[in-house]
């Protein structure tokens, strides 16, 4: 099956600047003939380009409103951190229920579904004894990153649903009760702060059926915006604990425990798991890590500048309860099937083959200037030697290696203008003789 991806370049708008090449945290991106290109299968749809990118090449596909009218009873997923790009407008139930006037015909909160898997992590983590620290899969870019970057760690990912899959059947499963429809025809819309939770909601992670279409909010932010005004309230049904998975560190409040470690921005959560990868933190139970600055409320489709974003669901919080109350028993357990890696960055899967790749590839970065300048269009010095090993490239790409190439072959030109013509050539010291005879 080929793997979906919500991220994509607008090649029109592409100046080819490589300014997004070396913020990609998988090196997914070269830049080719003045435009950039997303090498697919290493791409974790994180959303870094997005954000980095001067010229808004960088764009992310979901669905749009219009697949509402392939089902006809419609509920909407709202993630955690939605709320927070709305407060200081309206109040909680009056954001909730501004969703029913752009087309969806009821509301199941993601934050409701978060309480349940937090429920249910920390009954895991107590009867837990295998390698530490068990990693949470709630951000789909660091589960992706774990795949690519840090296949040795896919056991210690969390084997449990994510809030929004939880959320997507919790309200079929609801969605039937209230209206006898089948299955079928009930449609769950998860509404997504990043790119990567579109490509999580298309791929059946784990083996859950997730939401049947995710939408990215910047393509409804407007519309909610104007029916905001006049929306119905809808009754909120999730707590504190629930809501406070829209940014770092809720979610770890909402399990609860001592030993619980949370990190957020990509380039941080890389830092992290390479420790986890050398040995350390074994003395840690559990890590919360999302990929995006401030967690969801900074997500790459996300409209508000993270800081308010984070401020501003805190504050709609304060009128909620510390928790949902009673909340659903999903009638099987959440258990997942296990995560496989993406080993894509392998030289070769041939082991022999790898390590002679990799002794030509040290080879080659040796003879180049390790300047990291990316004018290759490859993110680093390293990639270039990689990309030339794998016959994607050549060294003349790298523009010290041409400009010395150049050097020595105009030299050998030079050299080569100066000879003549064995017929023509002069005897040696035939021009010294000629001089004195003349001054004489
Ligand atoms: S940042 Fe990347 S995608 Fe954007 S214009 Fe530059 S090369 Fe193109
Ligand atoms: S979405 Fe992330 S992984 Fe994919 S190309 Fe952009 S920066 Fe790289």
């Amino acid at each position: 099956m080929e793997y979906f991806h919500s991220v994509r370049l607008e090649q029109d708008k592409c100046k080819g600047c490589t300014n997004c090449i070396k913020h990609c945290p998988t090196e997914a991106i070269r830049v080719r003939e003045g435009k950039a290109h997303i090498i697919q299968e290493r791409c974790i749809d994180c959303g870094e380009c997005i954000r980095i990118c001067p010229n808004h090449a960088k764009i992310a596909v979901g669905d749009g409103l219009e697949t509402l009218a392939l089902y006809r009873y419609r509920i909407a997923l709202p993630a955690p951190a939605f709320v927070s790009q709305f407060a200081g407008r309206a109040g909680l139930e009056q954001i909730l229920g501004s969703l029913l006037t752009v087309g969806f015909d009821d509301v199941y909160e993601v934050a409701r579904a978060a309480e349940v898997v937090a429920r249910t992590t920390r009954r895991f983590l107590a009867g837990y004894r295998g390698k530490r620290p068990l990693i949470s899969q709630a951000c789909p870019a660091v589960v992706g990153l774990i795949q690519v970057r840090f296949p040795s760690l896919v056991e210690q990912l969390l084997p449990l649903t994510t809030p929004m899959d939880l959320a997507a059947r919790l309200a079929r499963e609801k969605g039937r009760a209230d209206t006898g429809l089948p299955d079928e025809a009930i449609g769950t819309f998860f509404i997504s702060p990043c790119p990567a939770k579109i490509t999580a909601g298309r791929q059946q992670h784990g083996g859950v059926p997730g939401p049947d279409g995710v939408i990215p909010l910047a393509a409804i932010y407007g519309d909610i915006l104007k029916g905001l005004a006049a929306a119905p309230a809808y009754a909120c049904r999730a707590g504190v604990a629930g809501y406070g998975w829209g940014q770092s560190g809720g979610e770890n409040a909402s399990i609860g425990g001592q030993r619980l470690l949370e990190v957020d921005g990509i380039h941080h959560v890389i830092e992290v798991l390479t420790r986890i990868e050398a040995g350390d933190f074994q003395d840690i139970d559990y890590i919360e890590a999302q990929a995006c600055p401030g967690g969801c409320v900074g997500g790459a489709l996300m409209v508000r500048n993270p800081y308010l974003a984070r401020l501003e669901l805190r504050q709609l919080a304060r009128c909620l309860p510390a928790n949902a109350g009673e909340l659903p028993e999903p009638g099987n357990n959440l258990a997942t099937t296990p995560v496989q890696p993406r080993p894509v960055l392998q030289l070769d899967a041939d082991l022999a083959a790898a390590l002679e790749k990799m002794h030509r590839l040290e080879t080659t970065q040796a003879l180049l200037p390790g300047l990291d300048c990316g004018s290759c269009g490859s993110p680093s010095c390293r990639t270039l030697a990689e990309d030339i090993v794998r016959g994607e490239a050549q060294d003349t790409d790298c523009v010290f290696v041409l400009r010395e190439r150049v050097r020595v072959l105009a030299e050998e030109v030079v050299e080569l203008a100066r000879k003549l013509p064995p017929s023509m050539a002069k005897p040696e010291g035939g021009s010294n003789s000629e001089n004195q005879g003349n001054s004489n």
